[in-house]
């Protein structure tokens, strides 16, 4: 939790004020040059469509200035709010901070370099007003070096096919939610680009918006290479929790008995040789398969020690949509 100095207008934050029809969550990391111009759009577009807001811009640690910058933007204007971090955090953290502050019907992220257009936040109000619970931004004519384009479509494939929801884009950092989505997540690491995955999971209503992107006017990117082969860590770790983590057994158990299945036919084959032939030397292969027989006990173990866990631990709630006569 950040102390009572880092954030603005607790006066604003404070329960019993109306709350907006919108928040808008805009992490930002030494992004100092973009915020005016960004804030001065977001309220152009907000004004003219009627839509009462709140920015909540959340710095992510940055040196240059942002949270100064922030500071001033919310003296002249109270729908502007801030949050910093003592050190760089990472965008979710970012984004779970900012959702954690929003009070909004109505939660729409992007990013503080301009390079979301605020120009559709009207639209994809419109289309969350219209039944949708998350609607994904699409950068599809995208701004950005091939660098990144190329393994981003790589990521987008491979994502696409592991979560089983199909997204041309699925980080985008431009996205609106129902206020009970941002709620309902549980975003830490880099988890930020599984947004879409993490609600279709939970049975939320995800749609695909094409939106504007432009070219970063000020500073650098953020990310290098190294998104990629992360990105690709963090789809096994939610795979593996989403599929598994109420019945760790059903997988490591499934690879133990595998193991320890290979193991024994090997060893029941020196046994039957032995027995016929009275041959008794050790053989590689026959190493080989106590190897196998010790390796798929321990897999066994781990199974049933993530049953126990699991059995003390578990979360028992249940995501309820709606209730009636209750
Ligand atoms: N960002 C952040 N923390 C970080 C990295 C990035 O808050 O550790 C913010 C950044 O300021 C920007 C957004 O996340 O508002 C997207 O970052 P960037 O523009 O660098 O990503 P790209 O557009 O190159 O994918
Ligand atoms: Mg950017």
């Amino acid at each position: 939790m950040q102390n009572e100095k880092s954030v603005i207008d607790a006066r604003i934050l404070s329960p019993g004020s109306l709350a907006p029809q919108l928040t808008i969550v805009i992490p930002a990391y030494n992004e100092v040059e973009s915020l005016p111009v960004l804030a001065k759009e977001i309220n152009d577009v907000c004004e003219r469509e009627g839509i009462s807001y709140e920015a909540i811009v959340i710095d992510d640690g940055s040196k240059d200035g942002t949270f100064e910058c922030v500071q001033r933007l919310s003296a002249a204007d109270p729908r502007i709010k801030g949050i910093q971090f003592r050190r760089n955090c990472g965008k979710a953290a970012a984004l779970s901070e900012g959702f954690a502050h929003s009070r909004g019907k109505f939660v729409i992220t992007m990013d503080a370099d301009l390079q979301d257009n605020p120009a559709e936040i009207p639209s994809i109000i419109k289309m969350l007003e219209d039944g949708a619970d998350l609607v994904s931004g699409w950068k599809k004519k995208r701004y950005d070096p091939i660098h990144k384009t190329a393994p981003s479509k790589l990521f987008n494939a491979v994502t696409g096919r592991v979560a089983g929801l199909k997204l041309h884009d699925f980080n985008c950092g431009l996205k609106g939610y129902k206020s009970e989505v941002v709620k309902s997540l549980d975003l830490y690491g880099e988890l930020h680009r599984y947004i879409p995955v993490l609600a279709n999971w939970n049975g939320f209503k995800v749609v695909e918006k094409a939106v504007e992107h432009r070219p970063r006017q000020f500073g650098v990117s953020k990310y290098g290479w190294a998104r990629l082969t992360n990105g690709m860590f963090d789809l096994v770790t939610l795979v593996f929790l989403h599929r598994y983590t109420s019945r760790p057994l059903h997988l490591f158990g499934f690879v133990g008995l595998l193991f320890s299945t290979i193991g024994f036919l090997i060893l029941a084959g020196f046994a039957l040789l032995w027995a016929i032939t009275g041959e008794g030397h050790v053989r590689p292969l026959m190493l080989m398969g106590v190897a196998f027989m010790i390796v798929g006990v321990q897999f066994i173990s781990i199974g049933l020690l993530g049953e126990m866990i699991n059995h003390r631990m578990a979360d028992r709630t249940h995501p309820v949509a709606r209730t009636a006569g209750l």
